[in-house]
């Protein structure tokens, strides 16, 4: 009950319970240019039920979770040496949720999955895991590298050692579910991962891991793919080979090899990330022991991609959190999302929160085509992957922290979810690749794969056939001309600046083209969405400029460029 000595309207307004797919009302139309009709008709029943359990359920199980973070435990109380990780309830069921009930991480790779007859394609996989996100990131890491490191064993691994393992990585039952992790990462190897001392010593048929392994996220995880260096391999990457590492061998002993310790970290809690000492631990080469760090590469992109929907997700419920919030709260006797300057900042987070699903749903888009045989979408997803993993998990970090700031002081406290998202959001520029590293790989893209040579018309394909479409075209111009004598000159110091100017002439590009499909039906917000974009991360700008020339205050302005009718649009329910 709440104190009668607050007035009704001075209440705190509480979000919990809010359906998170249905708090976001253009997601069905999007979705509808992404999944042909039958599917996406499939769908949307799913993606309410998983909107309803984000939003009130699993919310409540992922505050719990990271309240309760993993330990590991050595030794039986009987003294037998074994170790194990325990996980808390909380973490057990969202676990249900993603691996069982909506099969998240199998429905890439077999029929069945959510009813439907065939596997799911990738907008159909990230669609759901954008919902589910929004409750629970930590548990997505997991979810990620079953997924990934399945897509890399079907593609390299040899026919028995797939027939072995997918029924397990492709189960729904818990009980009868593998789940997967990747180690890679030691003390001398990270961004370098050159630097692997790990020996992978020939022992008959099989191998033997000697090594430390210094981050190892999803710990106990029953397969991990594993980077080693096989005695008188050369040094740097061409010497790694890839294997995959069993947690129990066949005859249902443990392998050789401890965790040392959990990390203890400042966000996904809940879930287990630690070091791991390989003491002469069985494992199978997979494909080429020449190509490992080649093959590795399609597990790392995958987990790339999924951290930019990840971000994507975390940035469109700190959205609507914020949303929320200037809705139903007041200040100085006015809603809060009246008053311009709140706003202005609800328009900066929505920029960037749209831009990330924009490039995310089109790269699922380029990923689906790519794996059909699509060379020329082979070369888009492979630039596009790296650019949604370096600018959406960057912009993460400052919507996440925006959106704390429009719900005050509470935002700042653990029983809401933006500290939480904050956390969670600065990982995701960190793992699997740091910024700087990343927007290194958008260079190698141009360099090794003439990306831009596929991206370029690609983009201009999609651009209006108007006035704006021809301004659009300028600014994709510019930023493909700017990005390519970067990666060719090798002028490392303006890589960031130049795969950030890629990262929204594709987010602007994809959303015109979106507006101008949605259009046809009454709704304009994507196109605006889109010059927003272009004014206000493409143009020139001069920061000392008056309110009327900045973009967005001129974007709320009755006589400004962007009629303030549509930004009504954008901030309406
Ligand atoms: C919670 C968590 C979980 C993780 N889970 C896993 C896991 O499951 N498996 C796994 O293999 N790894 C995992 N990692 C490791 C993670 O991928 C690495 O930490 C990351 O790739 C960076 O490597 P590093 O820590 O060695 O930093 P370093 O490589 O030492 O980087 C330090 C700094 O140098 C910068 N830098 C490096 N090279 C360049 C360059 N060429 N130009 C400019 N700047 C550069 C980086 O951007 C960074 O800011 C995890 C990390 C964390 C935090």
């Amino acid at each position: 009950m709440k104190s009668e000595l607050i007035p009704p309207q001075q209440a705190l307004p509480d979000s919990r319970g809010i359906n998170l797919y249905e708090a976001d009302p253009s997601f069905p139309a999007l979705l509808a240019l992404y999944l042909d009709a039958k599917l996406h008709r499939h769908l949307l029943p799913h993606l309410e039920r998983m909107g309803v359990l984000a939003g009130d359920e699993l919310d409540e199980l992922a505050a719990t979770a990271d309240r309760n973070p993993p330990a590991l435990h050595h030794r039986t109380r009987a003294g037998e040496e074994r170790q194990w990780i325990e996980r808390h309830p909380a973490y057990r069921r969202l676990e249900q949720v993603a691996f069982g009930d909506f099969g998240l991480a199998a429905m890439s790779h077999r029929a069945g999955v959510l009813g439907w007859p065939e596997p799911l394609p990738p907008a159909a996989k990230y669609a759901l895991s954008y919902v589910y996100v929004q409750a629970e990131f930590g548990l997505c890491c997991p979810l990620s590298m079953t997924d990934s490191l399945t897509r890399t064993l079907r593609k390299y691994g040899d026919a028995a050692l797939v027939a072995r393992y997918l029924p397990g990585l492709t189960a729904q039952d818990l009980d009868a579910l593998t789940q997967g992790s990747m180690f890679m990462t030691e003390q001398g190897a990270g961004s370098d991962v050159g630097g692997v001392v790990t020996r992978a010593v020939k022992d008959g048929e099989d191998w033997r891991l000697y090594g430390e392994k210094w981050f190892c996220s999803n710990t106990d995880a029953g397969l991990a793919m594993v980077l080693a260096r096989p005695d008188g391999a050369p040094a740097g990457t061409k010497g790694l080979a890839l294997f995959l590492l069993p947690r129990v061998l066949a005859d249902g002993t443990p392998n050789s090899y401890r965790i040392v310790r959990l990390k203890d970290k400042l966000g996904t809690r809940d879930m287990p990330s630690g070091e791991i000492l390989l003491e002469g631990a069985r494992a199978f080469l997979v494909g080429d022991p020449a190509r490992g760090f080649v093959q590795m590469t399609d597990m790392i992109n995958m987990s790339r991609l999924s951290n930019g929907m990840r971000a994507a997700g975390m940035m469109r419920r700190a959205l609507t959190e914020a949303l929320f919030v200037a809705r139903n709260r007041v200040a100085f006797g006015r809603q809060l999302i009246e008053l311009p300057l709140m706003r202005r900042q609800l328009l900066k987070i929505m920029l960037a929160a749209e831009a990330a699903r924009s490039v995310m749903l089109h790269t699922a888009y380029e990923l689906h085509n790519a794996d059909a045989g699509d060379d020329g979408a082979r070369r888009r997803t492979r630039i596009l992957t790296p650019l949604i993993k370096f600018r959406a998990c960057r912009d993460a970090r400052r919507a996440t922290g925006d959106a704390m700031e429009v719900r005050g002081g509470c935002g700042y406290i653990e029983e809401w979810s933006d500290a939480r998202l904050v956390r969670d959001a600065h990982l995701g520029s960190i793992w699997e690749g740091t910024s700087n590293v990343v927007a290194l790989d958008v260079m190698r893209a141009i360099r090794r794969e003439g990306a831009l040579d596929a991206l370029q018309p690609a983009l201009e394909e999609m651009l209006p056939k108007d006035a704006f479409g021809e301004t659009l075209r300028a600014s994709v111009g510019r930023a493909v001309a700017f990005a390519d004598e970067v990666a060719n000159k090798r002028e490392e110091i303006h890589s960031r600046q130049a795969a950030t100017g890629l990262y929204y002439a594709v987010a602007a590009a994809v959303l015109a083209s979106e507006g101008s499909r949605l259009a046809a039906t009454g709704d304009a917000r994507r196109l605006l969405l889109s010059a927003l974009v272009l004014q206000h991360r493409l143009q020139p700008r001069d920061p000392l400029a008056r309110a009327s020339e900045d973009r967005f205050a001129a974007a709320l302005l009755p006589e400004a460029a962007v009629p303030h009718e549509q930004v009504n649009q954008l901030l309406k329910k």
